[in-house]
């Protein structure tokens, strides 16, 4: 029996995780979790279980909540995230499942490791500004980080433990996202629905955003670069319509291992909670015979700008990810609030990013200040 905490858990990534631990009672017992804007999701979520911690996005609801779970501590804030992160820290059989969106998961993430408690990330923004940090916490805790993330968990399958030493190149595969058939000129006026209308994948409107712009993939190089410590210019992106094969490990003989499935997240993450071992879960296997064909094609760096930028920002180095991340996440808000049009999403990251006179290995603090700075002058900016 593994005790689990899970911050993000009224999310896509959150309801997928919860599915799978009251599917397994014998397996996994959820302990404290979190929410945010969904405050009936979460009291529902908290109804079927006994908790011990619950973290809302606010005083007022945490007094809404202690009226109804006497029994549970109520939290609140970007201090309530960490303390759900690292409550009960003499739990060894335990481990974090990171299912918040936006750098907001770094702190909690380096809560958890730092009392040495396994982390199962989805929350990718947590690498994207905060990897130089990350990697200093594995390499002086025994704490492990294992992506969720499908194309890096897909690697990890495909990696099976041989060394990197053996490792020519990891190929990611990405769908395209919503308007991968469209041209430049098409994307001027597409609309927020259009956006959301992922091919492939059902997923929260951010990532599913990022998926469009492709900023998601230059995000999943960057995570790929730390999770599996490997130069960024050998992780090749390629467009792969069907997203069936979820990542490719090719290796220095050229021999390439894939790993395939359904596009469901519930089987990255049923793998990485039962990780060494696997357990069958509720995804619908693939069926060969009604898969005519998978396609592959090279990336456009033109026609994907954002996913030059990240690549570009990585080299780059220190708080140029940072800037990368803030104003994406507010781009992203200000399109989904009807305020900008989706190709402003990316003027509006090209120019932060140019603009930031970059400092190296920021910490922590350093993060959070420089992102909020880079939110708030473009909020002023656009609604003005
Ligand atoms: P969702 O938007 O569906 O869920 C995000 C969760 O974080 C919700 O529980 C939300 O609460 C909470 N949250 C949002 N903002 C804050 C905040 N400021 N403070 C505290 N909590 C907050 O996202 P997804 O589940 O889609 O994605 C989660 C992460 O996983 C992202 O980093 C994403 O890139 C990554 N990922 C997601 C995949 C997917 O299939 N969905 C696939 C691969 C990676 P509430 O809903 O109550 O407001
Ligand atoms: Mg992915």
């Amino acid at each position: 029996m593994k005790n689990v905490y899970l911050l993000g858990a009224t999310g896509s990534i959150g309801r997928q995780t919860i599915e799978i631990i009251e599917q397994n009672p014998n397996d996994f017992n959820l302990v404290a979790i979190s929410g945010y804007n969904q405050l009936d999701e979460l009291i529902d979520i908290a109804s079927r279980c006994s908790l011990k911690m619950i973290c809302v996005k606010n005083q007022e609801d945490a007094a809404v909540l202690k009226g109804i779970f006497k029994e549970t501590e109520i939290v609140y804030g970007d201090e309530g995230l960490k303390s759900v992160a690292s409550l009960n820290p003499e739990d060894s059989e335990a481990f974090l499942i990171n299912a918040l969106v936006g750098m907001v998961g770094l702190a909690p993430t380096i809560a958890a490791l730092s009392i040495n408690r396994d982390v199962l990330l989805a929350n990718k923004e947590t690498l994207v500004v905060g990897g130089h940090l990350i990697q200093e916490l594995l390499a002086s805790h025994s704490a492990k980080l294992y992506p969720l993330d499908s194309e890096h968990n897909a690697i990890w399958q495909a990696l099976n433990a041989e060394s990197m030493d053996s490792v020519n190149r990891l190929i990611i595969t990405a769908s395209g996202g919503s308007f991968r058939d469209y041209t430049r000129e098409q994307l001027q006026s597409v609309t927020i629905e259009a956006a959301l209308d992922h091919p492939n994948w059902s997923m929260g409107q951010k990532i599913t955003i990022d998926s469009a712009t492709m900023m998601n993939k230059g995000f999943e190089l960057i995570e790929a670069a730390y999770l599996f410590d490997i130069d960024i210019d050998r992780i090749v992106p390629i467009i792969h319509r069907e997203s069936i094969i979820h990542s490719m490990v090719e290796f220095v003989d050229h021999s390439i291992i894939a790993q395939l499935g359904p596009h469901d997240m519930r089987m990255p993450i049923s793998y990485a909670m039962y990780y060494p071992n696997r357990k069958p879960n509720p995804t619908q296997p693939l069926d060969f015979s009604t898969i005519n064909a998978l396609h592959f094609e090279a990336v456009d760096y033109d026609r994907y700008p954002l996913l030059a930028l990240a690549i570009s920002a990585f080299k780059q180095g220190g708080s140029q990810r940072t800037v990368l991340n803030a104003a994406n996440e507010v781009a992203v808000a200000l399109f989904l609030e009807g305020k900008i049009s989706f190709l402003d999403i990316e003027a509006i990251v090209i120019d932060a990013v140019k603009k930031h006179q970059g400092i190296p290995n920021p910490s922590l603090d350093e993060i959070i200040a420089i992102d909020q700075a880079i939110k708030t002058q473009i909020r002023n900016e656009y609604e003005k």
